[in-house]
């Protein structure tokens, strides 16, 4: 079982896609064109594929079983581009050839809510996928404790994206935050993404949680940049 992450144009009609498997994390595919092109891959699909395996090449596409198409979700469009953002962002945060059990589940909650709601969802649940994917990702940030004493968050706190979060002000330099802010973001990391799709968001909350994702990885994700004004 996979869901795919991204497919892209090869030459003329052949594809080369980019899957995620809860047992090997993310793969490469190829995927011929022609008459054997199954259809219906599209981004955000959950399918049951079977591939060649090639030593030292991208596996080849050799049988698609689609599973869940994820129709209702591309009726909108804040839904599709996130549903895009979060397959790109677990996809950078995924490894290959190891399980990524963790971030299969988050990415498949994530799109199965998506396809299930009639109108797009708030801010909240997008802070708190980028929050869930660094701590399924394993470089979750100091949100409740200090990033460098791991003392409890008191009144002054600041925050550091590239340093992992929050810290005392005594122990560090970074952005003033409010004591509640952290707690907001902790609730939202906690949060199933469910209880999410109507809560309203401070101003600001989002922000950080997208610096957090854009210093872990070094670089912003292209599809982050569809979300905004959303
Ligand atoms: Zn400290």
């Amino acid at each position: 079982m996979v869901v795919v992450l991204s497919a892209s144009a090869y030459g003329d009609d052949d594809r080369i896609l980019k899957l995620l498997c809860p047992e090997r994390g993310r793969i490469g595919a190829f995927q011929r064109g022609g008459q054997r092109k199954p259809q219906g891959l599209d981004v955000g699909v959950r399918a049951k594929v079977r591939l060649r395996r090639r030593q030292g090449g991208l596996d080849t596409l050799a049988g698609v079983d689609l599973e869940d198409p994820r129709i209702h979700l591309r009726r909108g469009y804040g839904r599709l581009v996130l549903a895009q953002y979060g397959c790109e962002l677990v996809g950078a945060f995924s490894h290959e050839e190891h399980p990524e059990p963790k971030l299969f589940g988050l990415l498949e909650t994530l799109l199965l809510l998506l396809d299930a709601l009639e109108s797009d969802p708030g801010p909240a649940v997008l802070a708190a996928l980028e929050l869930k994917v660094l701590t399924f990702a394993g470089v979750g940030p100091a949100l409740d404790r200090c990033s460098v004493c791991a003392g409890l968050v008191d009144d002054e706190m600041v925050f550091d994206p590239a340093a992992g979060g929050a810290r005392h002000a005594r122990c560090g330099g970074g952005a003033e935050v409010a004591k509640g802010a952290l707690a907001q973001l902790e609730d939202l990391r906690r949060t199933p993404l469910r209880e999410l799709v109507d809560r309203p968001l401070a101003p600001g909350l989002e922000p950080m949680a997208a610096d957090l994702v854009r210093h872990q990885l070094g670089h912003e994700l292209g599809s982050r940049a569809l979300l905004v004004g959303l």
